[in-house]
């Protein structure tokens, strides 16, 4: 049934939350409305927010972003505002009281009810079916949700509760079908990918799930992000080492190295077990290109253990990382717990001190990549360049590779490419 009836899904915050939204789009597709990419809702078209509520930035971003379209369901130019995600999850019913507008909020878990709202039902069958709105090539794909780690900083285990492992088969199931539909390219995803099993299986079994889904024909690149440092799962490095479709990739978010501020993170582990365990991945697998994500100014960090930080990035050369600074986030244990005693001009300081550290290392790792010859697949065309990204680079977060355009390439192909020259971030080259 073709109607011109629409649904605009925004989805905000990570790349979980854009599962979510993807796979609501299936189900409104399914009922006949229109995926309307571009955010301009039309009269009588279906909204939905798909919120964060991770930190105080990503709170304001969803914050403004429903109210901006208040004004369009006050004003009649659309028949539906929903609200889901994270923020909703959270603060439920202070946003009921605060934001009458909105026809419904959904947390993270519910927002299949919003089909009942609409008087349809919510196709469980197809629960894992989306429609992507990332390059058709490459696909998220969250593995489970939620987390059992406590760190003192942060507010996701209060937004998504204890973990729940997908089953192995319902992941592969997803990962056949995105396969038909032309996907080449999985980002494996959750919270804490280390944890991975233990909750459903009673054992953690990412190397397993991964060398299964390696095995599915058609599956050219597996990229991992978010594992988690403590009970690292090491049998996972054979698998990244020996499977050539596993991408020589890990992203693994440590925070910090201080002893002193690990533990007030309640992050179980020291400064000596984080190197240990670098060392090691290093060591078993030659070539990996590790991402990490640091955190400056949390209560109680000192000159010193700022120090160390700057000590650590020189001496560990990540060849990805991000940094943010703390803020306090309530019902986390630092946030009620701990004076946010670290000036906000310090934290800046600090912030922008250690990304000038990680910029000149970058400078010299993408340097020293100009003559290799390395595989890509292209993302994008643009008016001088082919874009695309190696197996080391992650969509949207990492840099990328300007390919020539001596000749006419493919989208969501893969190419050789000569690499003739490095900016500080991105490379450039020609296919061969
Ligand atoms: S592992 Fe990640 S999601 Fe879980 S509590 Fe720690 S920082 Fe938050």
């Amino acid at each position: 049934m073709k109607s011109s009836k629409g649904v605009t899904v925004i989805s905000l915050g990570c790349s979980k939350n854009l599962v979510d939204s993807e796979q609501l789009l299936h189900q409104f597709r399914r009922i006949g409305y229109e995926i309307r990419h571009d955010e301009r809702p039309r009269r009588g078209d279906v909204v939905v927010i798909n919120t964060c509520g991770f930190i105080q930035d990503a709170k304001q971003e969803s914050i403004e972003t429903i109210l901006q379209y208040c004004e369009a369901r006050r004003k009649g130019q659309i028949a539906r505002l929903y609200v889901m995600g994270c923020l909703s999850q959270r603060y439920l019913e202070e946003l009921k009281l605060e934001i009458p507008e909105v026809d419904a909020f959904y947390g993270k878990f519910n927002w299949q009810d919003i089909l009942r709202d609409l008087g349809r039902e919510y196709l469980e069958a197809e629960h894992h079916c989306r429609v992507l709105t990332t390059p058709s090539h490459y696909a998220y794909i969250k593995i489970a949700e939620g987390c059992n780690r406590h760190c003192s900083f942060c507010a996701i285990p209060l937004i998504t509760g204890p973990y729940q492992s997908r089953p192995i088969e319902d992941i592969k199931q997803e990962i056949v079908e995105l396969v038909a539909a032309g996907v080449k390219e999985f980002q494996i995803l959750a919270q804490d990918l280390s944890y991975y099993g233990k909750d459903l299986y009673h054992e953690f079994k990412l190397a397993q799930l991964i060398e299964e889904i390696s095995d599915i024909k058609g599956v050219e690149w597996i990229r991992l992000h978010y594992a988690y440092p403590y009970l690292f799962p090491y049998d996972i490095l054979p698998v990244i080492r020996e499977r050539a479709n596993v991408c020589l990739y890990l992203d693994m978010a440590l925070q910090h190295c201080s002893d002193h501020i690990l533990q007030l993170m309640r992050r179980h582990i020291t400064g000596n077990e984080t190197v240990e365990l670098i060392n090691r991945i290093r060591r078993e697998v030659p070539g990996i290109h590790l991402r990490t994500t640091l955190m400056v100014g949390h209560p109680g960090e000192t000159d010193a253990d700022f120090e160390q930080l700057k000590s650590f990035v020189k001496e560990m050369r990540f060849e990805r990382m991000g940094a943010f600074a703390y803020s306090a986030e309530e019902g986390t244990y630092s946030g009620d717990h701990y004076k946010d005693d670290v000036p906000q001009n310090v934290k800046q300081a600090r912030l922008d001190e250690l990304m000038a550290i990680q910029q000149e290392i970058s400078e010299e790792l993408s340097q020293a990549k100009v003559g290799q010859r390395l595989r890509v697949i292209i993302d994008r065309e643009e008016e001088d360049y082919y874009v695309g990204r190696t197996e080391f680079d992650s969509p949207e977060v990492d840099p990328e590779v300007f390919v020539g355009k001596e000749r006419p390439l493919g989208i969501g192909a893969f190419y050789d490419v000569q690499i003739d020259e490095a900016s500080t971030f991105d490379l450039f080259g020609h296919t061969v």
